[in-house]
């Protein structure tokens, strides 16, 4: 244990919605959260324009606005909210949790609520072009190529909502799909088939991406792509059945998915399957955000593969604050007793 180290009865990592959730209840509890904010300040839904399913909200709500009222609401009940990129979370009595600037905390609880940040392709000219014409962000990064043509990769809902976002600013949206299912609900599928309809999206099923051609100082001009009817194209790029093209477009958009952000926790007893999502212990009773560790805790899209929305990260992060709670009252009556003089009979 540092010397210098800060003591908080509880650290939550994230501010998304799981991680603001946890602390409106912690601070209600009395148990004084401390929210670090990591490099993406209110998590994935201040990326998004309209959030239509939340519950609460039948004109649909901002994500950025959503977030800030939960903040707002969160340290009404007293949590305190920080910049800190956590880099080290070394589990124990107490943890030891390492900030990316130095800084160091120790904690009774830590809940890790610290999301999943969007996955890349890895294809020649991503990492390059990264930011001039290549991005993980329609929201973010749509109005930059107003008037070019742009792709999104992706079959699932993030793709289809940020190629109907881009139709506003695009001249066409292709949406490029690695097979001919396309892995969205329904209400999605439907969506793009009307704009597609309409003439403001082509979507390009089978199909992959192998290249993205461009310069820093000129943005992107062309991709290259593959296509076989079979589906997973690059899996089969020797396929008689195969065909490579070039088409010229201003802007991609990656929007196939997210990897959890746990690499804090590799290397303790904190489980973590083969993608870093966060093991969690318990089952149907209380307990079910409890890690193998005694006293940290996982919540929202560290934990969770499968829902991902964040009606269920938000429960998440309520369960994770009433778990967290018991927690902390049992060590508080461990140390109690603990501390009592013993009976001199
Ligand atoms: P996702 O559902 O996991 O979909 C990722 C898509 O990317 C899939 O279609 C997948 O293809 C494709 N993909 C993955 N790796 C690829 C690769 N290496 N090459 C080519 N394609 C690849 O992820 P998501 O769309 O980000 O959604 C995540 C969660 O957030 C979901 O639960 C979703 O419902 C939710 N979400 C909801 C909304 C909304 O309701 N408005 C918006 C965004 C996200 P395959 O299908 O072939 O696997």
């Amino acid at each position: 244990m540092t010397d210098d180290a800060e003591h908080r009865r509880l650290v939550i990592a994230g501010s998304g919605i799981a991680g603001l959730t946890a602390a409106i209840y912690a601070a209600r509890s009395n148990n004084d959260p401390l929210v670090l904010e990591g490099p993406e300040p209110g998590g994935q839904l201040t990326l998004t324009t309209d959030v239509a399913n939340y519950p609460g909200f039948p004109d649909g709500i901002g994500g950025p606005e959503l977030i800030n009222e939960m903040k707002a609401q969160a340290e009404q009940f007293g949590t305190e909210i920080d910049h800190g990129v956590v880099e080290d979370v070394q589990p124990g009595k107490p943890h030891r949790i390492e900030l990316g600037d130095g800084t160091v905390y120790t904690a009774d609880a830590f809940i890790a609520a610290s999301g999943a940040s969007a996955r890349t392709l890895g294809v020649p000219g991503e990492d390059e072009l990264m930011g001039y014409g290549v991005s993980t962000c329609a929201t973010c990064d749509g109005a930059f190529f107003k008037g070019e043509d742009m792709l999104v990769v992706g079959g699932g809902d993030a793709a289809c909502e940020e190629a109907a976002f881009l139709t506003k600013f695009a001249d066409t949206v292709y949406i490029v799909h690695r097979r001919e299912e396309f892995r969205a609900e329904d209400y999605w599928v439907d969506r793009i088939r009307e704009l597609e309809s309409e003439g403001e999206i082509e979507v390009l099923t089978n199909t992959e991406l192998l290249e993205i051609f461009g310069s820093a100082e000129n943005g992107i001009g062309a991709v290259e792509l593959a296509r076989n009817p079979a589906g997973y194209p690059k899996d089969n790029l020797d396929d008689p059945d195969t065909e490579r093209f070039e088409m010229d477009v201003g802007a991609v958009f990656m929007a196939i998915g997210h990897t959890p952000n746990t690499g804090y926790l590799e290397g303790t007893d904190v489980e973590l399957d083969e993608a870093g999502y966060i093991e969690t212990v318990g089952e149907s009773g209380g307990g079910q955000t409890e890690t193998g560790v005694a006293g940290v805790f996982g919540a929202g899209d560290v934990v969770d593969h499968h829902y991902q929305q964040a009606i269920t990260a938000g429960g998440m992060g309520c369960k994770a604050a009433i778990d967290a709670d018991g927690y902390l009252e049992d060590l508080e009556r461990t140390e109690e007793t603990a501390d009592a003089p013993a009976a001199d009979d």
